[in-house]
Formats: C-alpha cells, sequence, structure tokens
C-alpha cells in the first residue's frame, strides 16, 4: 500500500519515514516521486489550515492517502513571528541560513528571558473523500543568537532543548524524533493511519 507524504522537503520527509517505520505494510512516498505535481499554495493563517490545504490537494490529485505536514517555529515574544511564514521569513527563496540570521538579528532586541519559542507542527490526513485526521503537537526550547550543531534543518541549530542543554542540530536524530513537534502530531495520527491501511 502506497501512501503519499505530501511535501518535497528532503529533511521533513526523511524524519517522518525514520517515525512511521513499524508501518512495514506502507510505502511512505514523497512528491518527489509525483514530479509533475503542482503543489497548491499556502494561502492558510495557521498551520492546521495549511496542513489540510497540502493533504486534500495531494489525496485529490494523486488519488491516495496524502500526509500534509506544515510546521515552523512561534516566538511568542516577536508576535509569533516567524510562524506560518518560517520557511519563506527571509524572503520566497531564502535559505535556511538567511532565515535563521533574520531571526537571530530580531532575537538580539529581546531581553535573554524572552528568547523561548516553540516548533509546531500540524499533520492532515486526507483521502479523495476529505480530511481524516487533523492535529498538532508542540515542542518548546530557548533560542540562541549563536548556531550549534551540524545536524538537522531549518532553525535546529538555534533551538536550545533545556533539559539536554543540546540544539536540535547537535542531538542524534533518534533522540530529536522521540520529543519533536513532529512526533508528538505523529503519536496523534497513527491510530488513523492504521485503520486506513487496512
Ligand atoms: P513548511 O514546509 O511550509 O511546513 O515549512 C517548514 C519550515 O519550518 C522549514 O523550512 C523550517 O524552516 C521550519 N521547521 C519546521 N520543522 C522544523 C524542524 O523540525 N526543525 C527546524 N526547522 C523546522
Amino acid at each position: 500500500m502506497k501512501f503519499v507524504i505530501a511535501s518535497s522537503n528532503l529533511h521533513k520527509v526523511r524524519e517522518m519515514r525514520s517515525m512511521l517505520k513499524e508501518f512495514s505494510t506502507i510505502e511512505f512516498l514523497s512528491l518527489r516521486d509525483f514530479p509533475d505535481y503542482v503543489p497548491p499554495e499556502e494561502t492558510g493563517e495557521t498551520f492546521k489550515e495549511n496542513a489540510e490545504i497540502k493533504a486534500i490537494h495531494a489525496a485529490k490529485h494523486l488519488d491516495c492517502v496524502a500526509i500534509g505536514d506544515d510546521s515552523g517555529l512561534v516566538v511568542p515574544a516577536l508576535n509569533g513571528e516567524p510562524g506560518v511564514y518560517s520557511a519563506r521569513y527571509a524572503g520566497a527563496h531564502a535559505n535556511d541560513q538567511e532565515n535563521r540570521e533574520k531571526l537571530i538579528a530580531k532575537l538580539k532586541s529581546l531581553p535573554i528571558e524572552k528568547r523561548i519559542g516553540y516548533f509546531e507542527c500540524c499533520i492532515a490526513i486526507a483521502t479523495k473523500d476529505g480530511i481524516k485526521k487533523s492535529v498538532c503537537g508542540n515542542c518548546e526550547g530557548e533560542l540562541l543568537d549563536t548556531p550549534r550543531g551540524s545536524q538537522g534543518f531549518g532553525y535546529d541549530p538555534i533551538f536550545l532543548k533545556h533539559n539536554y542543554r543540546k540544539t536540535f542540530a547537535e542531538l542524534e536524530s533518534d533522540t530529536k524524533n522521540r520529543i519533536s513537534h513532529r512526533r508528538k502530531a505523529l503519536d496523534k495520527v497513527e491510530p488513523t493511519l492504521y485503520s486506513l491501511s487496512r
């Protein structure tokens, strides 16, 4: 059986495949397997809306069970930035480093005790009949103004998990995948994935 992770972000897809490996009867494809697929615009104002837009569009156009993930970093002291604009914070074609640099410049204007944020991940499961399940998970941490570590992606090098004293980019991927926002959201959709795989 084939389900599609409605993303072409290889980091995200790799993390999700690793966390879903106990679903041995399901092959998790990604949008990289469908080079002609044109993704929808992410017009939602929340991660949840965007995850649902991605899942519904992929399920309809690829005629399969689709898993939409929309995620990002939220800094309450910066009015929620970068939020749903996490991937394009420094501009439509900005890369991870440019996005981090923009955020670091803003963090420097905050007192240390306000340099706190959380990753949020919303996951929606859709079939061609519509949304079957839609959930979110969060993971809080301190934000650094100097990147540390070389694993992971996005804002991982400046996201410090206080109880480990390591950034997400310094943690082993297995450890990140046990405690992350994506793990928390995936935990909530696993029963739906099981029932759709039967
Ligand atoms: P999306 O693909 O539109 O959901 O954008 C996700 C963006 O949020 C990524 O490009 C990263 O900048 C950020 N992001 C989401 N999840 C993570 C994570 O686990 N670590 C670091 N950055 C993340």
